[in-house]
């Protein structure tokens, strides 16, 4: 034995007191000290190595290439690693390589070489690298932006920043290490969500918000961040980890939901959503709230038919059928709707079934229809009445021309027997040309005045007629004497008497001043005068009162005459009407329709009491106000 080999003892205990394994060799490559660290990682006894060529702890593979580099190196003894940049191996007793990393270091004693080799283990450490390793891309395949920030570094900075955090931000590793997060939020401090961060870290907890954040080029994006912090063995927090997720899409569609749902609870009109089965109330908006007066609270307790009064819940069911059946996507109703308050508005209902949370709903729109159906009602009441309008003014124009022709064919007839009248007395007139027939002259030309004023009463009957089908009569309310106006007409009526009538002037008007329209109460008279001489024979009397009264005047025309038969009596206001009675007298059937339209135009009225062949009186009262002539 060397020297070495003999003295080896102190050499023990020195490299017992190294943890990395020590393995001497010498020149002809064998072993001469092995540690207990090498005995440990090799699997053999001191023994069972001691002596024997150090070949033995090579892999099979490596044999060759480490023999020449062996003899090689005691050659040139060189200190330091044996093979740089090379994955050692060893072989364990068990027959196992694993992986080593050596340094040589040679060395002479008593003229021997010697090389001393330090030998590590480095099975662990590499599976710790690999760990790491597999870690580092487990993190960088992640979907969530992963940050690891160093808390026990001044500003905690970041550390580590995964792949998914530089394709959410647009920042790359090295623009975001050694800062301190809040770069992520740009100029946008004052956030809920930034005031829990900067508390969370403070405080050393963990916890999620949802920020705004900013990408390199300025875009804004939600972050939802969730930071948790590492801790050591004496419990100081030595990292936090934020998890990162882009939720900007989530945030936008929310906030489109959100929208949507505003739109829905604050649309003026009412919608109101049903559960099917019950027919109770699930939701009601704004404007279903506001039009019907009821809470959302009290409208959960009710059915939709404490709304739709009109519907028993057999009906309505029925009603909805086509909606489950599907056979109608959309029923629409037009009802009333009952408030609160106990009134009703009409409404237009649109009903369409939909589901909520596995359960059948009805969505109800209901459209307040008041206005519409007002305008509608409006519509229809302004066509009635122009309709209406247009049928009078239809008639009117019938009844004119109606009223032409009846005037031509009464023209005919009713001027032919005064105008042959008024011929013959012209003609007798002519021929007695002599002082002594002076009578018969007068009694000729009376007959032509008589004959020529009765075609003027006709006349004036049809303009009046006329002119108030035309809606052309304007009455013209003057002051004037009741006594000339009277007067007047007896002087006419005198003209026309019978032999042996008389007429009874009324008493107590010589100083009467009414206001009232003159040519209308001249009308009466004259008509109700004229009819009483034309039916009632010779040697009558026909009396005429005139009373005033504070706001009316009574005018009464009595004769002794045929009267009005009593089954004619109702019709003898009727234009063209003549009793039975008058057939063989002349007339045209106008002058009493004329008469009652003017003064019922007026505002008064006229009546008559009649007895067949006793006599007849007509009554016409007319208003009388003063205060209507200034
Ligand atoms: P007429 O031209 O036929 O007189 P009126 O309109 O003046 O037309 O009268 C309508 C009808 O009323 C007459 O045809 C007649 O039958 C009846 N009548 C009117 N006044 C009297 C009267 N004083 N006595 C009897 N019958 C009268």
């Amino acid at each position: 034995m060397h020297v070495f080999e003999k003295n080896s003892s102190i050499f023990h205990l020195l490299s017992e007191a190294i943890s990395d394994g020590v393995v001497v060799v010498n020149q002809e490559h064998e072993i001469v000290s092995i540690n207990r660290h090498a005995l440990d990682f090799f699997g053999y006894t001191q023994e069972e190595l001691l002596e024997k060529p150090m070949q033995i702890l090579v892999p099979d593979r490596f044999q060759q290439v480490h023999k020449e580099h062996t003899t090689n190196y005691f050659k040139t003894s060189k200190i330091g690693a044996m093979v740089e940049d090379k994955c050692l191996f060893g072989r364990r007793k068990s027959g196992e390589d694993f992986p080593v990393n050596i340094s040589l270091h040679p060395f002479d004693l008593y003229e021997r070489n010697y090389a001393l080799a330090v030998i590590r283990d480095l099975t662990e450490e590499i599976e710790i690298q690999r760990n790491i390793d597999l870690q580092t891309e487990a993190m960088d395949s992640a979907h969530n932006g992963i940050v690891i920030t160093d808390a026990l570094l001044p500003d905690n900075p970041i550390i580590y920043v995964n792949q998914a955090f530089e394709n959410i931000t647009g920042y790359d590793r090295s623009e975001a290490l050694n800062r301190n997060c809040r770069f992520l939020q740009s100029g946008d401090r004052e956030q809920e969500g930034v005031r829990m961060i900067r508390n969370c870290i403070k405080a050393g907890k963990s916890c999620q918000v949802e920020v705004r954040n900013y990408k390199k080029d300025g875009t804004l994006f939600w972050n939802e961040v969730s930071i948790n912090p590492i801790k050591n063995e004496d419990g100081i927090v030595t990292h936090f980890i934020g998890i990162q997720n882009d939720i900007t899409d989530r945030i936008k569609t929310e906030e489109e939901v959100n929208h949507l749902v505003r739109i829905f609870n604050e649309s003026l009109n009412e919608i109101f959503v049903i559960e099917a089965d019950s027919l109770k109330f699930r939701h009601a908006n704004f404007g279903a709230c506001k039009n019907s007066g009821f809470s959302l609270g009290e409208l959960r307790d009710m059915t939709v038919l404490d709304l739709l009064s009109e519907y028993s819940i057999s009906e309505f069911r029925k009603l909805l059928e086509p909606i489950f059946r599907r056979s109608h996507a959309k029923i629409t109703l037009e009802t009333n709707l009952k408030r609160k308050d106990g009134t009703d508005y009409p409404v237009e209902v649109h009903m369409q079934s939909s589901t909520k949370e596995d359960r059948r709903v009805i969505i109800c729109i209901v459209l307040d229809v008041t206005e519409k159906r007002n305008y509608t009602n409006r519509l229809e009441a302004t066509v009635e009445e122009r309709t209406r309008r247009l049928k009078e003014a239809l008639s009117r124009e019938i009844e004119l021309n109606e009223l032409k022709t009846k005037f031509l064919s009464m023209v005919s007839h009713e001027f032919k027997t005064p105008l042959s009248a008024i011929l013959t007395s012209a003609t007798l007139v002519g021929k007695y040309g002599e002082s002594h027939n002076q009578e018969k002259r007068e009694k000729h030309l009376q007959t032509i005045t008589r004959e020529v004023k009765h075609l003027n009463n006709i006349l004036n009957d049809f303009l009046s007629i006329e002119k108030f089908e035309k809606g052309k009569e304007i009455y013209n309310l003057t002051n004037f004497s009741l006594s000339k106006v009277i007067d007047e007409v007896i002087y006419n009526a005198n003209m026309i008497l019978k032999s042996g009538q008389r007429i009874g002037y009324p008493k107590g008007v010589d100083e009467l001043v009414i206001c009232q329209d003159e040519k209308i109460i001249s009308l009466v008279l004259i008509n109700l005068l004229y009819n009483a001489i034309k039916y009632s024979p010779e040697d009558t009397l026909i009396d005429l009162q005139v009373t005033l009264t504070s706001d009316s005047l009574i005018l009464k025309v009595s004769d002794e005459g045929i009267g009005i038969p009593e089954k004619d009596q109702k019709f003898i206001f009727d234009r063209y009407f003549r009793a039975e009675n008058v057939l063989l007298t002349q007339g045209t059937g106008i002058g009493l329709n004329i008469v009652k339209t003017h003064i019922e135009s007026l505002g008064g009225s006229i009546s008559f009491e009649s007895v067949e062949n006793k006599g007849t009186t007509f009554t016409a009262v007319l208003p009388v106000d003063n205060n209507a002539c200034t």
